[in-house]
């Protein structure tokens, strides 16, 4: 039941681009339309039919998995996919996700193009209820691995010793992997937002920012927590208060209606309000669920309208060259009354 109704939807999103078929190459997207979960797998989806396209090593498990027509394919899907499609006139595929062999090995067959631009991605933005739980559980599983991994903080310890002790506390709870690369960056190192953990020992007097997901039953978690090694010191302090402010500013404004440019606009003000405008250089979050970085984005010009049911994350943050960096990030599901803060893990400024 779950697949057809998500296959409805995309059907009559085909009718409105007047297309007939959708050929679905996005191993994301495969498995929102068809629950397989195989690294090599495509769909065709017409007004009658749902079939999976995948190889021999993945027989037994499209067996077990789809809900679709298995075929198994010798050699690339897209030329067996494109031998398909002769009694089609026109045909959707995912232009943002496809690589250009793909397409032209589809496009031996003589039918009309048309893009899909962001129509599944669209329809994956609310959750269901099972979808919403299942990224409940991702994360509580992501805060028990954060305790449990701060409970063998030692000092001295490099950034990827600390981001190794996070993935394996992961992966004891069950999670499938991490949802993207563990961010662990201490000191003036935090002011990377997207460090990489590297040699440098957590050691002294700093910043420690720790960014990290986990994927369980397929659905991401993601959330940032700050340390501070040793006494806080007052521009630290401020920069933290101020980020902490913006945060809860933000989560404030979350509630079904309201645009995803306006949550921003919160967490703007207060940083700009510090001081801080020019330090916050990404935007306010994001959704997930299938992948970690998913539709609605929460940023300065997107103008979605938040929903009921949809799962975003609220992750401001401030960096200062030279000096560090703070972002504090929950995991929230958007409701008609405001949101739940799903991650239960203290915001506090965890003295180490
Ligand atoms: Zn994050
Ligand atoms: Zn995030």
């Amino acid at each position: 039941m779950l697949y057809k109704n998500r296959v409805a939807a995309l059907r009559a999103a085909l009718v409105e681009k007047e297309s007939e078929a959708a050929v679905i190459t996005s191993a994301p997207n495969v498995r929102y339309f068809s629950g397989f979960t195989g690294s090599n797998g495509a769909l065709l989806v017409s007004g009658q039919q749902v079939t999976l396209f995948t190889d021999p090593r993945y027989t037994i498990q499209a067996g077990r998995e789809a809900s679709a027509k298995v075929v198994i394919a010798k050699g690339p899907l897209e030329t067996v996919i494109a031998a398909k499609l002769g009694s089609f006139r026109k045909v959707a595929f995912e232009n943002g996700r496809i690589s250009f062999r793909s397409m032209a090995a589809l496009q031996q067959a003589r039918v009309e193009w048309c893009s899909l631009d962001d129509t599944c991605e669209r329809l994956r933005m609310v959750k269901s209820e099972e979808e919403q739980q299942a990224i409940r559980a991702s994360v509580l599983l992501n805060s028990a691995a954060l305790d449990e991994a701060l409970t063998h903080f030692q000092e001295g310890m490099t950034e990827t010793d600390l981001a190794a002790e996070i993935e394996y506390r992961m992966r004891r709870r069950g999670a499938e992997k991490p949802a993207f690369e563990t961010i662990v960056a201490f000191g003036e190192r935090s002011a990377l937002p997207h460090a990489q953990p590297g040699a440098a020992k957590i050691t002294g007097r700093g910043l420690l920012l720790i960014d990290m997901g986990s994927f369980l039953g397929g659905y991401a978690s993601d959330m940032t927590r700050m340390a501070h090694l040793g006494r806080i010191p007052a521009p630290t302090r401020h920069l933290f208060d101020a980020v902490h402010e913006a945060q809860l500013a933000a989560l404030d404004r979350v509630k079904a209606g309201v645009t995803t440019a306006s949550v921003d606009a919160a967490a703007r003000k207060v940083l700009q309000s510090h001081g801080y405008g020019k330090a916050f250089v990404h935007s306010t979050g994001h959704g997930l669920g299938l992948e970690i970085h998913e539709m609605p984005r929460i940023g300065k010009k997107d103008k979605t309208r938040l929903q009921a049911g949809m799962a975003i994350t609220i992750e401001p943050g401030a960096y200062l060259e030279g000096f560090g960096g703070v972002r504090i990030e929950d995991t929230v599901l958007v409701t008609g009354s405001g949101c739940e803060i799903l991650t239960p893990t203290s915001k506090k400024l965890m003295v180490l």
